[in-house]
């Protein structure tokens, strides 16, 4: 089956990159019709700290009338580690997303936070302990700054500047015509994808949140720019779990363990090395992509 599905991973991975966009304009409305059905469950346990542990057991979920999307998932996550999710367009990789924010319920097998059914517990507490970053970052009319804090409003500029700092935005942010003044967003500045994107992370870093979700978030993000902000948010993600969706290979490949989707099924696992070392569809891709990164280093200098 590997001999099938090795070059149709390589090239969903290529054609990624032409789909993406049409892709996140899907996502966007979807996560914004979506009104997050309200726990019905009037037992639920309102989240008081940092959940310790989530586990993903032999999760499978079939959107309403399709055929399957994830099939018999399994990973746990706990403070201070990453969990990277890597595969071609359609694989799953935002529909575990959606299943861990829980915008979806698993159709079998359980999503376990601190040993809790994800059921038992308080839907906007969970939330409230998520930092999301999707692709598509939502800037609204305001500043710079505003858009920043928007999830930590009584943040110092200092505090926000910080924030931008680690997300690899301080120095674009500072060359904008009125630096963190500027207004941006509907009717102001126009900004490139991949500075809307760290304006997000920023965002995100700023809130503190102990849970990090990271779908596709630096993937607009040239790749040395890129790998700059990794090294930031290497110190920032100590104590927090981080779950990064991303079709770059080198955005997760400081993962404690990596999970490489293909049609909703886990066909590998492991750190970036023992991926490397099994020679599969990982190993495949890296030798791609890092061609690829040689190749734009050469064009940019
Ligand atoms: P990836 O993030 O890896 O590109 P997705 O999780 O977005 O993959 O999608 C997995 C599969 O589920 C795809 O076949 C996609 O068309 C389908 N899908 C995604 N969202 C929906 C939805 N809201 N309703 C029905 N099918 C969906």
């Amino acid at each position: 089956a590997m001999r099938l599905i090795l070059p149709l991973f390589v090239f969903g991975m290529l054609i990624n990159q032409i789909q993406r966009s049409e892709a996140s304009a899907r996502r966007i409305r979807e996560l914004l019709a979506q009104k997050p059905t309200r726990d019905e469950n009037p037992h639920a346990r309102v989240l008081q700290q940092a959940p310790q542990r989530i586990e993903f057991e032999n999760v499978s979920f079939a959107y309403p009338g399709r055929e399957r999307t994830i099939t018999n998932v399994t990973f746990s996550m706990e403070p201070g580690q990453m969990i990277g999710v890597v595969g071609p367009t359609g694989a799953g990789k935002s529909t575990l997303v959606k299943l861990l924010l829980r915008y979806y319920q698993p159709d079998s097998g359980r999503i376990l936070v601190d040993s809790s059914p994800m059921r038992a517990i308080d839907m906007e507490s969970f939330r409230r302990q998520v930092g999301y970053v999707s692709q598509d970052a939502f800037l609204f009319f305001g500043s710079v700054a505003e858009n920043i804090a928007l999830g930590a409003p009584d943040s110092t500029r200092k505090a926000i500047e910080r924030a931008a700092e680690i997300a690899g935005a301080h120095e674009f942010i500072t060359a904008l015509p009125q630096g963190y003044d500027t207004p941006v967003g509907e009717r102001g500045l126009k900004l490139s994808g991949g500075q809307r994107q760290r304006i997000s992370l920023a965002r995100a870093v700023l809130r503190d949140p102990p849970i990090l979700v990271l779908d596709e978030a630096t993937s607009a993000v040239d790749t040395r720019t890129e790998a700059l902000i990794q090294e930031n948010l290497r110190a920032f993600r100590n104590r927090r779990m981080t779950l990064a969706v991303a079709h770059r290979l080198s955005t997760v490949r400081a993962s404690d363990s990596i999970l490489v989707l293909v049609d909703g099924v886990v066909v590998e696992n492991g750190d970036h090395e023992s991926l490397l070392a099994q020679n599969g569809a990982y190993a495949n891709l890296w030798a791609v992509q890092s061609g690829e990164a040689v190749a734009d280093d050469n064009t940019v200098s």
